[in-house]
């Protein structure tokens, strides 16, 4: 698996849009509860007014996994619980895989594939 290139469509727009400012946004309902980016209503209590609000970026480790590429390369990936509650999956960027640890603390930060692409949400070892 690799990241990118990602484009945008009219579901994705706002999400992009908040990646270009360097944010992973997620969806809040008027109880406090946090619900991941792609949610149509709050995870935990089904209200679907939702506001958008920017990850605080913080996240621990609960799984990973190495995905061996051609040309040796290798991309680290995990399943981390983002401070606000929601999982999130994506690659662990300029690390070792012995380094990734479950409850390994990770920062959100944004990778573009190219000029063309979407910036995407990526971990970095906080
Ligand atoms: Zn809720």
């Amino acid at each position: 698996m690799t990241v990118g290139p990602v484009r945008r469509d009219e579901a994705t727009a706002a999400f992009f849009d908040g990646t270009a400012r360097g944010e992973l946004l997620l969806f809040r309902c008027p109880a406090g509860h946090f619900s991941p980016p792609y949610s149509q209503q709050c995870d935990t209590c089904a209200s679907v007014d939702l506001t958008a609000v920017a990850a605080s970026g913080g996240a621990s480790v609960v799984s990973r996994s190495v995905a061996h590429r051609r040309g040796g390369h290798r991309d680290i990936l995990v399943v981390a619980e983002l401070d606000e509650g929601p999982w999130w999956w994506s690659k662990v960027i300029d690390v070792e895989p012995e380094q990734v640890v479950a409850g390994a603390r990770l920062t959100v930060v944004v990778e573009r594939a190219d000029e063309e692409s979407e910036a995407v949400p990526v971990f970095r070892l906080a």
